[in-house]
């Protein structure tokens, strides 16, 4: 092991990896009284969580949303004090979606996008007739027989059409993971929607069932300082010197402890938690279990790109009454989607201000990110431009890649992930957890940091 800043440190359990999950990890282990070293790459803790803060704007460069139905994010901010900060979306919380070159509403009444009462789909301009009759017919499409994974394309088409596929499961879907639509899983990410399938026969009646209602304050929350907010309480609330930045870990050897290598020197431990994407704990792993190193090697990552503008408000013609739009595939432009994240959250922009986000690249346009800097900015400056009535130049434009940061859940990913466990019981003490495994954004990330933390500290302490 490499001489470093650890000395001949043993300690109970460490953490590779300083995102949302390898620090919601530290924190429940320090909260349990372990040991807990966290070696993070980068110079910043936080991973794809990451706040922008000059004069009066609040740029969140990646996630900018806490969904509250998932409990783990909110239930950590009250932890650490901060949850009277979090704030709710601003009203209207209407999202668009682009069709032929109109900005359409999701109607009221809609769950993930679909009209499950018949007072939506009459309203919703987004589809044709034989569209809305197609969908409204999946209250008479006969349950699927088998079990097996299927993609959120085929599992949307096969019940309620393929307009339902171009105009609601590509953009907003499989748009939120960034993805293809007849490659993403529909067991992994939508689970609801085949529980509702298997249970009534049709997703209509099971979600009229239940009386799914949008809740009076919204179906995300976030902080007034942005994401970040959250990453700093949490850096706050760690003992000093427990995240080291500037730690690429290197190599992970087996003996008694692990000893893990790091650019910061070598330190050894008991139990080690991987926090990092799986092609990432490929390598870590490789010397360890090549076969374990083959099967996180194989779950794709896609690369995005969100780029911040501000205007002052009289610049926008378009009302921006909602959150913002998603782009169907089939209209043929650069743009994913757009956040109007002044009419979303509250303090993001000076008075008279406004702050629009656009998201270019992901898996249906994987080649858009070999673009330059200033060509991903003037794309999406131009295609803002045309869709919103905007006039003058931004008065700032800032871009922020993320290149292979959004892992796809394909088809598989579930069993992919079941032999991922099976092969980890070879390797007691030995842990991975993440986005790229069992957890889809920020609040799965928080509760499966903090269970594999329970499950390292248990082997750490039984054996120190
Ligand atoms: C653009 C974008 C928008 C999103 N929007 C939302 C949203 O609004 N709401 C939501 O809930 N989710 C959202 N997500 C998803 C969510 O942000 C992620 O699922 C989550 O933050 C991932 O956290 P993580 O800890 O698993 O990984 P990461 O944040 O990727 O952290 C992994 C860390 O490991 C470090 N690392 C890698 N290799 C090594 C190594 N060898 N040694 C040491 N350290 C290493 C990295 O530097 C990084 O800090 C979004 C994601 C993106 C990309």
């Amino acid at each position: 092991m490499a001489e470093g800043v650890f000395s001949d440190q043993v300690v109970d359990v460490v953490i590779v990896g300083a995102g949302i999950a390898g620090m919601a990890a530290a924190f429940d282990l320090q909260s349990r009284g372990v040991s807990v070293r966290v070696l993070e790459a980068s110079t910043r803790a936080g991973g794809v969580i990451a706040t922008d803060r000059f004069d009066d704007w609040v740029v969140d460069a990646g996630p900018d949303s806490l969904l509250v139905q998932k409990p783990a994010a909110v239930a950590l901010c009250r932890e650490l004090g901060i949850a009277d900060r979090l704030v709710s979306t601003l009203t209207p919380r209407t999202a668009y979606v682009l069709r032929d070159d109109q900005l359409h509403p999701i109607a009221e009444g809609s769950f993930l996008g679909f009209p499950i009462t018949a007072g939506a789909l009459a309203q919703s301009g987004l589809f044709s007739v034989a569209g809305k009759a197609r969908m409204a017919g999946e209250l008479f499409i006969p349950r699927r027989t088998g079990d097996e994974d299927e993609s959120i394309g085929d599992f949307v088409r096969r019940r309620f059409g393929q307009e339902a596929v171009d105009y609601l499961a590509e953009p907003l879907l499989a748009g939120i993971h960034a993805g293809d639509v007849d490659r993403l899983s529909i067991h992994a990410l939508f689970p609801r929607l085949v529980e509702a399938e298997r249970r009534s026969g049709s997703v209509i009646r099971a979600l009229r069932a239940l009386r799914v209602r949008p809740s009076p304050q919204g179906a995300f929350v976030s902080l007034p300082g942005g994401v970040g907010e959250l990453v700093d309480a949490l850096s706050r609330a760690l003992a000093p010197g427990t995240i080291v930045t500037g730690a690429r870990a290197t190599g992970v050897e087996r003996s008694d402890t692990y000893a893990i290598d790091s650019t910061a020197g070598g330190i050894r431990a008991r139990s080690v938690v991987l926090a990092v994407p799986a092609y990432a704990a490929a390598s870590l792993v490789r010397t360890l279990d090549p076969a374990l190193a083959d099967l996180c090697n194989a779950v794709p990552y896609a690369s995005t790109a969100t780029v911040a503008f501000g205007y002052g408000r009289d610049q926008i013609a378009h009302p921006l009454r909602g959150t913002g739009f998603v782009v169907p595939r089939t209209e043929g432009i650069a743009l994913l989607a757009g956040t109007w994240v002044s009419s979303k959250w509250p303090g993001r922009a000076p008075a008279g201000h406004v702050l629009i986000r656009g998201f270019l690249g992901g898996g249906r346009d994987p080649r858009r990110l070999d673009a330059s800097d200033r060509e991903l900015v003037e794309t999406a400056q131009r295609e803002l431009v045309d869709l919103l009535g905007i006039s003058g130049s931004p008065l700032f434009a800032r871009l922020y890649r993320w290149t292979r940061q959004s892992p796809q859940y394909e088809v598989g990913h579930l069993q992919r992930v079941a032999q991922i466990e099976r092969r980890l019981t070879t390797l007691p003490g030995f842990f991975v957890t993440g986005s790229g495994f069992r957890a889809i954004g920020i609040p799965d990330c928080i509760s499966d940091g903090r269970a594999t933390a329970a499950r390292a500290a248990d082997y750490a302490t039984a054996r120190s």
